[in-house]
């Protein structure tokens, strides 16, 4: 902005105004305070209040550490630990330790060879069940004692947006000015709405809708009948339990399950195709007990379980938008699109988003230059992690059908939890010695984005070739077992997955990153790795 524009600014007109004080607009609002940015976050409600997308995962919690000490916002760290969660933030959250997959065929026991397990390393780090009415409420209360101004209970109705800037207008009648807007507004965005940006009908392949709750009595699974037998290195209580089966998967995501553990609640969804299970004309609470009824094993679990709040019960769940970033605004990543809880993606987006959203918005706020082109990364971003889950979770919905299909296809899942993981340790890692902040941009060389520089290639390559497989599966014109084999193939062959981590072992099925493990990765990484990413493993390529 030049000299002029600038003095004539007057109190009332800010930077960046954000609408939306979840996780993605409290993260950012906190951060652009910290360096100055004159903030105004809006949100239609009050905190503390209910929220979903509770389960973290190592990538997650990398990029928050990556955030907090990019943006020397200290208080934002704590979040990436189950121990600094329990700590500052919020006691009443639970564990994670692992990710816990137990498929179910209706009308047959579960078979105990058909499980799956990714475990989380204690060495390496700790992951959360975030009781996410304490964790918004915490980032909204950190932004405002960094300076940016909270207006909470003030539902944003209109929006003009032009070269001048941003006129954001209340139902109440106020007026609010800014350079720029950020939408962080969840799936109701007013930006997608203002300016028709939803893609419709959306690309997503992913057909699902959900319902969920929270509950007390949720008996672990380990104590039910359907898990004798059941020989996974930890009980499925201390992680996020997914019953998988045909046409949908379940979420068992409990707050009580550690030490000393204050809450007694359990977040409790089923996700479902419903070209397969059409909503029907019950309750949601009709519904569940019409599925459990189904599935006597599964049902075990919630004999002594009662909700503790209404259910939700949405439409089909997926969408998406032609674009994400315009003059003057950009949508962030839950108000951008959306495809299913599986894999515990959400927040990994969102943080990803907010990370290379920041220093664009901390630039553009000195320079005043909030050109579209300095956002446009920001879009290809957000169109890359849209696809990227969409491919997952397509693969898997179609994997459900077939316990073979589906083990082939959590392989390929696992490497782009591993790898990408790695990766961005790794820029982590450099950052904190060189303090150079090019380390992180460089990650935004990824292309297509989506997948952080240097794994993103590969890993897109092998996700593109299991989504194609299934959908040929759909349409019956390969057999679930052909794709399976052609899937762990591929795994196999794909050069930038470490041959000990023994991905394509059809008998693998839980997976837990040992230092061993991770020693003779290294090992591999100095010996073997193709060039382009020995960097990850410490050694130039
Ligand atoms: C069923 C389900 C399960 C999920 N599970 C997981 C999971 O296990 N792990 C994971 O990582 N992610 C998960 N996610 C995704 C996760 O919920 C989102 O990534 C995350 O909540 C996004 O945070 P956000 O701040 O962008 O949006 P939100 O948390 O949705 O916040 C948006 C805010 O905008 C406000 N707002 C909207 N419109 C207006 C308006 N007009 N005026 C003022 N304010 C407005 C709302 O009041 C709200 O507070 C899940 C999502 C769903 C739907």
């Amino acid at each position: 902005m030049n000299t002029t524009a600038n003095e004539l600014r007057d109190d009332k007109r800010y930077d960046v105004a954000i609408l939306g004080a979840g996780m993605a607009g409290g993260t950012l609002a906190a951060v652009l305070a910290r360096h100055g940015v004159k903030v105004l976050i809006i949100d239609a409600g009050l905190h503390p209040r209910f929220a979903v997308g509770e389960s973290t995962i190592p990538y997650t919690s990398t990029m928050i550490k990556v955030i907090g000490d990019r943006y020397q916002v200290p208080e934002i760290t704590p979040l990436a630990s189950f121990r600094g969660v329990q700590k500052k933030i919020s006691p009443m959250s639970g564990r994670k330790q692992h990710f816990g997959f137990v498929y179910h065929e209706e009308g047959k026991p579960q078979d105990p060879e058909q499980i799956n397990q990714l475990m989380i390393p204690e060495w390496h780090s700790t992951e959360s069940h975030l009781f996410r009415q304490d964790t918004d409420a915490y980032l909204f209360n950190l932004a405002v004692s960094y300076g940016a101004e909270g207006l909470l209970a003030t539902r944003i109705q209109d929006i003009d947006t032009g070269p001048d800037g941003v006129v954001l207008r209340s139902d109440r009648g106020e007026e609010f000015h800014a350079e720029y807007l950020v939408d962080g507004g969840g799936f109701r965005s007013p930006v997608a709405d203002k300016f028709g940006l939803r893609e419709e009908p959306t690309r997503a392949r992913h057909h699902a809708r959900a319902l969920f709750t929270h509950m007390v009595g949720v008996k672990p699974f380990d104590d039910c009948e359907g898990a004798v037998g059941h020989k996974q290195p930890s009980p499925w209580h201390n992680g996020t339990l997914h019953h998988v089966f045909d046409g949908g998967w379940l979420w068992v995501i409990p707050f009580d399950n550690h030490e000393g553990a204050l809450s007694t609640l359990c977040s409790v969804g089923l996700t479902l195709d419903e070209r397969v299970f059409p909503k029907p004309d019950q309750s949601p609470q009709e519904e569940f007990d019409a599925f459990l009824a189904r599935f006597p094993q599964i049902a075990e679990q919630f004999t002594g379980a009662s909700v503790v709040r209404p259910w939700v019960s949405t439409g089909r769940m997926q969408y998406s938008s032609t674009q994400t970033v315009g003059e003057r605004y950009c949508l962030t990543a839950h108000a951008a699109g959306f495809i299913d809880a599986l894999y515990s993606r959400g927040l990994n987006n969102t943080f990803d988003v907010v990370n290379s959203l920041a220093w664009r918005l901390i630039e553009a706020s000195r320079d005043g230059d909030w050109s579209t082109e300095r956002f446009a990364y920001i879009d290809r971003l957000q169109q890359g992690l849209f696809d990227v889950h969409d491919d997952l979770v397509y693969s898997s919905f179609v994997g459900f059908r077939d316990y073979d299909l589906w083990n082939a296809v959590s392989r390929v899942w696992k490497a782009i939890s591993l790898m990408p993981s790695m990766a961005l340790e790794r820029a982590y890692r450099t950052f904190l010695e060189k303090r150079d902040d090019q380390v992180l941009r460089d990650l935004e060389k990824s292309d297509p984005p989506g997948l952080p520089a240097p794994v993103g290639r590969d890993l897109i390559q092998l996700l593109t070739f299991t989504r194609e497989l299934c959908q040929q599966v759909e349409a019956g014109t390969v057999s679930p077992g052909d794709a399976a084999e052609q899937i762990l193939a591929r795994v196999r062959d794909t050069a930038a997955i470490p041959t000990p981590f023994e991905l394509s072992a059809v008998g693998n099925r839980c997976f837990e990153a040992t230092p061993d493990l991770m020693q003779r990765v290294a090992d591999w990484g100095r010996n073997e790795a193709p060039e382009h990413i020995k960097g990850i493993f410490g050694h130039s390529g």
